[in-house]
């Protein structure tokens, strides 16, 4: 660590921004900034960088390599480098679409043609007399520019960060928006007490922040980000204090023994739970006999029968004369939920109904009309809608899936002072050591084996001119008597518009790959019952192929599909594919996962490290450690939230020493005050996080 780096001492040349801004800067739009108009604040806005502080916080993804600075004469092979030159004469030519932008330069060793690709606006800069910094290295023609700087150097630089970015937002913009608005890096001023974070040798915020986007080493850089995981961590442990402590005067109605219900449940399943669902049911089975409401986590990965175990609380609450809820964070969700569950709540005489804002008015209020009167036994919907509007009867025992992790909620709902006993499930599973910190007041119960029978799903990527061997394959397993899935690219659009691009799509295929084979089409803007009919016409093998949108990531479930293929993967985010290639792998048969999308050249950086991690790893713990790490573009088409993505800074595995710390720091601290907003924020955040 650098002398003084802990802010007791800044170094004398520590680039300090010269004023102290105020806390307000922080909030104000990146409009604000100069060079930021309309239309680049919406690119940001797409990558999530809304604020002065967004930007703040947009945190690279990775350094550029330091490289030397050479003379002209001292450029060697095709070694990357920097040199620093001045423009004698700039010329132009085009090849095809190609946009060649020549520059001879001079320093006092000699001369080099420099030149661009498809920068035409550069042309106009690069006036004789002019002086350039370039970075890039020699070839045949002369020195191919990768970055460069006219005056000040930050493209160049060593450490150059390199940012989540977008097809439509370059580097340089990025850093140079990132410029401006370190101005403001002193804005939130400090609240960490400066004893602690001498304790804990962590900088000062302002130069975490100026360390982090500018870094003269990397270790320079990784302490700036280590400040800021510890605030962030802090933040967290302070939030869970807190909460923990609003819920010790909770009281939660203690359930009877399992019985009657439950059983008929279990003889229903047509399989036997495996000993990790056993293990789940035993726990929750224990918090339910408490007055103490259950506050438990189950985590599995896609597929591993967390609903199975989830259905089995709800049930237990029913047996009791009580009520059930089972939340999701969208209403897609929430209705691939209801089917999944629906069927055997038919089978066992349960009273179960889905609410959904689609509901015409009077089936809405008809709906939670029963639900309040208690004839509805299991109330299915949105998080953000089942606490707003309903209230009910007797609820004992609610299932909350994928929530926020601050949407607990449990101040709602609740009438006559009882709390509902709550099991949280997620699909993105973290190490249980791990979880009992960062989950700190949840209980954790894990389904860490699948059921026995699965095989990984084998995931391959390739490009466009290879999608036609893609389809070949898949139609060799629907020639075996299999099914498939197809996944159509992500667009940006309204429901109706993603809708009809489906249905094209689908059209398209019945009349070229998949001519000859049964194919379905799903999408949003189906109506339930059309839904419904479509998913148990593919269930029956009726259909071979389900060409859909999103809406399959959850819930559908037949394990005769065996291969999907996805479109244009480069454009869903990590966490999207995970939970889609979890469509596939669910019986015995090895599955296939076929990635497809543009040629890598064309793709981020991101993109190409989102789906470099798909064929490299199923395991969801790791995807989301790579997403956090990918993080910005994992975002940009609206991908859900999960709990982990919470922290920006933090990395889980590496930084347990300041989990510890936070977790110490935050036990020894008064709490309220201090990063006080923060913590309101995550805390009180739970009301709004509802719908994604
Ligand atoms: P999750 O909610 O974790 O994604 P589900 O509960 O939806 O997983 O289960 C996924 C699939 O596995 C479903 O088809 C379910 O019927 C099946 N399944 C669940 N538990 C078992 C088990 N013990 N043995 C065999 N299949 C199971
Ligand atoms: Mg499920």
């Amino acid at each position: 660590m650098l002398p003084g780096f802990a802010g007791v001492d800044p170094p004398a040349a520590w680039p300090r921004p010269r004023f102290t801004p105020r806390p307000e800067a922080l909030v104000a739009p990146t409009t604000t900034l100069p060079g930021v108009g309309p239309t680049a604040a919406r690119r940001l806005a797409r990558l999530g960088v809304r604020t002065v502080g967004d930007v703040l916080s947009h945190r690279p993804r990775r350094y550029e390599r330091p490289v030397p600075e050479r003379t002209i004469a001292e450029l060697f092979g095709d070694d990357e480098a920097v040199i620093e030159a001045t423009v004698r004469r700039a010329s132009a030519r085009r090849r095809g679409r190609l946009h060649i932008l020549t520059a001879h330069v001079t320093d006092s060793t000699g001369e080099i043609r420099a030149t661009w690709f498809n920068q035409p606006w550069l042309e106009a800069k690069l006036i004789p007399g002019a002086r350039v910094r370039l970075r890039g290295r020699q070839n045949r023609y002369g020195f191919a520019v990768d970055s460069y700087d006219f005056g000040d150097s930050v493209d160049t630089a060593d450490f150059a960060p390199v940012y989540p970015s977008t097809e439509e937002l370059a580097q340089k913009q990025i850093r140079a928006v990132v410029e401006h608005a370190l101005a403001f890096a002193g804005a939130a001023g400090d609240s960490l007490p400066a004893r602690l974070r001498i304790a804990e040798q962590l900088p000062l915020r302002a130069d975490a922040l100026v360390a982090l986007h500018r870094p003269r080493a990397l270790d320079e850089a990784e302490t700036g980000r280590r400040r800021l995981a510890f605030d962030e961590l802090l933040t967290l442990q302070l939030a869970l204090r807190r909460r923990a402590a609003e819920r010790e005067v909770l009281v939660a109605e203690a359930l009877p023994a399992p019985g009657e219900l439950a059983a008929r449940y279990r003889n229903a399943l047509p399989f036997t739970l495996t000993a990790a669902q056993e293990q789940a049911i035993a726990e929750i089975d224990a918090d339910l006999a408490r007055t103490t409401p259950m506050q438990r986590l189950l985590q599995g990965e896609v597929g591993s029968g967390k609903t199975v175990v989830a259905l089995y609380a709800l049930l237990r609450a029913i047996e009791a004369g009580r009520q059930g809820a089972l939340m999701a964070p969208t209403e897609t969700l929430a209705e691939q939920h209801f089917l999944t569950v629906e069927g055997f709540c038919a089978e066992l005489g349960v009273r179960i109904a889905l609410l959904t804002s689609a509901l015409p008015a009077r089936e809405h209020a008809e709906v939670r009309q029963l639900i309040e009167s208690g004839d509805i036994q299991i109330a299915v919907g949105t998080h953000a809608l089942i606490q707003r509007e309903v209230s009910f009867r007797h609820l004992a025992v609610a299932v909350v899936d994928e929530q926020h992790r601050f949407g607990v909620g449990q101040r709602a709902a609740l009438a006559e002072g009882r709390s509902p006993h709550v099991l949280h499930m997620t699909a993105t599973p973290i190490p249980r050591t791990l979880a009992l910190t960062v989950y700190g007041d949840l209980a954790v119960s894990e389904i860490a084996m699948p059921p026995a029978n699965r095989k990984p799903v084998v995931t391959a990527w390739v490009t466009d001119d290879r999608s036609s061997e893609a389809y070949r394959r898949l139609r060799r397993h629907l020639d075996d008597g299999r099914q498939a899935y197809v996944v159509c690219p992500l667009i940006e659009a309204s429901e109706t518009t993603v809708a009809r691009a489906a249905e094209e799509e689908a059209e398209r295929l019945r009349a070229a790959e998949l001519a000859g084979y049964r194919v379905g089409c799903l999408h949003g803007r189906l109506r339930t019952a059309e839904r419904r009919a479509l998913m148990a016409a593919f269930k029956a093998a009726e259909l071979d192929v389900l060409v859909a949108t999103t809406v399959i990531e959850v819930g559908v479930d037949v394990p005769n599909a065996t291969i999907m293929i996805v479109q244009a993967a480069d454009r869903f985010g990590l966490a999207q594919l995970h939970q889609l290639r979890g469509r596939v792998g669910r019986g015995a048969e090895q599955s296939y996962c076929l990635l497809v999308s543009r040629p890598r050249e064309e793709l981020t950086e991101g993109a190409v490290e989102r789906l470099d991690a798909m064929t490299q790893t199923t395991d969801g713990f790791e995807l989301a450690e790579r997403d956090l790490e990918i993080r910005g573009e994992g975002q940009l088409l609206g991908a859900r939230q999960s709990g982990l993505s919470d922290l920006r800074f933090t990395r889980l595995r590496a930084d347990r020493d300041l989990l510890e710390g936070a977790r110490i720091a935050a036990a020894a601290l008064p709490g309220e005050g201090l990063l006080g907003t923060a913590v309101d924020d995550l805390v009180g955040g739970a009301e709004h996080v509802g719908e994604s």
